[in-house]
């Protein structure tokens, strides 16, 4: 038995996916959630892969291992689903950066002020509100060629993440007015930190997410979403990573590329590269989510077809 499951008095995550396909529920994991939970998931992945492999795999019934932003995504592609979430207080600082009202009261403003309304690309990191009140929908990975699907003298306004929108106008030439929304654990990165690590480990490789600051980005030799990581790690041998994004992702990549090493950025012994979103979600409150079949994840019916098609719309071009 492991040492954390008997600690807990839980059944392995082994037993829990048992457990839970037998009673019909698919348990999702995000990659920044800790190993327990991954193990116990039936499919880890980003959130929108993961809502995507739902819809796919026409499940009735959903334990979403992530914040809420991402059981909503579910929701709203599995709209006949039942979709719970171990922890309901699972947020996002991101997610929360950006209030709908705060939105479209923007949208309003810039119209007048440009006298022609902004095409508005939200990061899928947003609320079922957010993602209803804009045009279209982008992941980490996706995010290029969304942008590029836009006209070049069609205004756009990027939300919520400020980061991953100055990355998208460096890179594409673009001038797209952002949102002032952050993550709160990639703008912790420190750059000083990073210049150290890099020192110690000569030859290492950095892979930054586009949610960093600048700074950070600076100084990465890749600038890659989770998927695109992960891509990269697996294509790789015997290299050493140093990895800036949430620290549970080396997780995954020591399970589905263990011929690289990785170090966590900003250092193995500080603990801000851990989302304290994702780490509400606990093997215990798994446990007793997959039995209560609860607490349930619901979009507001008014939002619900305007967000799908939002998403919708991304699907399409990619
Ligand atoms: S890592 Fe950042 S963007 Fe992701 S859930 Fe946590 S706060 Fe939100």
């Amino acid at each position: 038995m492991s040492e954390q499951a008997a600690l807990l008095n839980l059944p392995e995550p082994a037993e829990m996916r048992d457990w839970a396909t037998e009673n019909g529920i698919l348990i999702l994991a995000h990659s920044y959630q800790d190993g327990f939970l991954q193990e116990a998931a039936h499919f880890v992945g980003d959130s929108l892969e993961l809502a995507r492999q739902a819809a796919a795999a026409d499940a009735k019934a959903i334990c979403f291992c992530g914040v809420h932003f991402m059981a909503e995504t579910a929701k709203i592609l599995s709209p006949e689903a039942e979709v719970f979430i171990p922890d309901m207080a699972a947020g996002c600082s991101l997610a929360d950066s950006c209030k709908a009202e705060d939105l479209i009261a923007y949208q309003e403003h810039l119209t007048t002020k440009l006298g022609k309304r902004p095409v508005t690309i939200a990061y899928v990191n947003c609320t079922a509100a957010v993602k209803a009140a804009c045009d279209i929908i982008c992941t980490s990975g996706n995010a290029r060629q969304v942008v590029e699907s836009i006209p070049g003298d069609q205004p756009i306004l990027f939300v919520p993440d400020r980061h991953l929108g100055g990355w998208l106008n460096e890179t594409l030439g673009r001038d797209m007015i952002l949102w002032n929304g952050a993550c709160e654990v990639h703008e912790l990165f420190s750059v000083e930190t990073l210049r150290e690590q890099k020192a110690a480990h000569p030859g290492a490789i950095v892979i930054s997410h586009p949610e960093c600051p600048k700074p950070v980005r600076d100084e990465s030799d890749h600038i890659l979403g989770t998927a695109g990581m992960l891509k990269l790690v697996k294509a790789s041998a015997g290299e050493t990573f140093i990895i800036g994004t949430e620290a549970n992702m080396i997780y995954r990549f020591e399970k589905e590329a263990p011929q690289n090493t990785y170090l966590p950025a900003p250092g193995a012994s500080c603990a801000c590269n851990l989302c304290p979103h994702m780490q509400r979600n606990t093997p215990e409150k798994l446990w007793a989510a997959l039995h209560n079949r609860g607490p349930q994840v619901e979009v507001a019916p008014e939002h619900m077809d305007a967000a799908r098609r939002s998403l919708e719309r991304m699907l399409a071009i990619i």
